[in-house]
């Protein structure tokens, strides 16, 4: 089954809401009037930037009539109530999101995300009409130990329990080894094609084949203009998320042009 390659920016900690607005319009301005621009028009690639919430608005405005869509960088699962700091899925789709980044290894790392919490996001996130892009991946300790594979298997497991029914293009995986994150070691083509046909596997289990056939799976860790090409070519390689390299137009750019089918 055919998937449109999508590129999604994780900007982390980074742009003020004016920083963003100006990113935004000149990444419309690159993007549309270079040589690719009537393909992203036609769908034939997908791209999204993930501001801080502070400049998700200002990111939808600015993107307003674009083929170009807004992520959010994480979620909270509850509705409304008394969770002081949290944004709630319905939160971000009046922002404008029509993507949310669930279980990044930072906030696994960093903020106590759990298997059990990446599924009550991604659940909450689904019900609202919000795609998740659940982030899966071992650490540089874990590949040594010859982990990678139980490790991915459980957080897809119980990242995703209980979201069967889910359609093709409304659940994106994201595999991100955590020792690729930021290092600049990229893994190579074929480490990402073995993790993420592994994943496809797993997904044939939880969901049916045709589903998870349709179903993206990025790969994420030192995506640069100059690799995304390789790792594109893999059968199982639907696109990136990029963190450092998404923070400079014409770098985010050259990755988003990089992922277009040439055919
Ligand atoms: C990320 O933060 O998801 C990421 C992949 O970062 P970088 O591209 O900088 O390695």
């Amino acid at each position: 089954m055919s998937r449109i390659p999508l590129i999604v920016g994780n900007w982390k900690l980074h742009k003020t809401i004016r920083e963003t607005s100006d990113f935004c319009r000149s990444l419309k301005e690159e993007l549309l009037s270079g040589p690719n621009g009537p393909a992203l028009r036609e769908k034939k690639a997908e791209a999204a930037v993930a501001p801080p919430f502070t400049a998700l608005s200002a990111a939808a405005q600015a993107l307003e009539n674009s083929p170009f869509h807004v992520s959010s960088q994480d979620a909270f699962w509850a509705e409304g109530g008394a969770f002081t700091g949290e944004i709630s899925p319905k939160m971000l789709a009046d922002a404008g999101c029509r993507f949310a980044i669930v279980g990044h290894s930072e906030r696994r790392q960093f903020f106590h995300e759990t298997d059990e919490s990446v599924n009550k996001k991604a659940a909450a996130l689904a019900a609202q009409g919000l795609i998740p892009i659940v982030c899966v991946g071992e650490t540089l300790k874990e590949r040594q130990e010859g982990q990678a594979f139980p490790v991915v298997e459980r957080q897809i497991a119980e990242g995703l329990k209980g979201l069967a029914g889910m359609k093709p293009d409304a659940l994106v995986i994201a595999y991100e080894p955590v020792w690729a994150i930021g290092t600049g070691q990229t893994a190579t083509p074929e480490q990402a094609q073995e993790i993420q046909a592994f994943i496809r596997g797993l997904l044939e289990k939880i969901f049916s084949g045709p589903t998870a056939g349709g179903m993206r799976i990025l790969y994420g860790g030192s995506v640069k203009a100059d690799n995304i090409a390789e790792l594109m070519a893999m059968k199982d390689v639907d696109g990136a998320l990029v963190g450092g390299a998404s923070l400079e137009v014409k770098s985010f750019a050259r990755i988003v042009n990089g992922c277009i089918p040439n055919k």
